[in-house]
């Protein structure tokens, strides 16, 4: 499916174009870094339409806790258990 692009409001200004924050003296902004003072920012992506089955697991860990920390002994499920939710 082809990638969609949508026009939204920056994260980090909400739409204003502005930031403010403690650093700044009263009544005053300075032009958002995220988006220039634009406002919007662009969000691109494929559409979601399902769940895709990713390709080599059989079996899923909701979670394995950190990574250096595994023993090995996590709990898990076969990954058609997680398709079927
Ligand atoms: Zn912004």
């Amino acid at each position: 499916m082809a990638k969609v692009e949508i026009k939204v409001e920056c994260h980090s200004c909400g739409g204003t174009g502005l930031y403010k924050g403690f650093a700044e003296p009263p009544e005053t902004a300075v032009v958002c870094h995220s988006c220039g003072g634009s406002g919007c920012e662009i969000l691109s992506g494929t559409p979601f339409t399902h769940r895709k089955h990713k390709r080599g697991i059989r079996w899923v860990m909701n979670d394995g806790g950190l990574w250096m920390v595994r023993n090995g002994k996590e709990k898990r499920y076969p990954v058609e258990e997680f398709y079927k939710e």
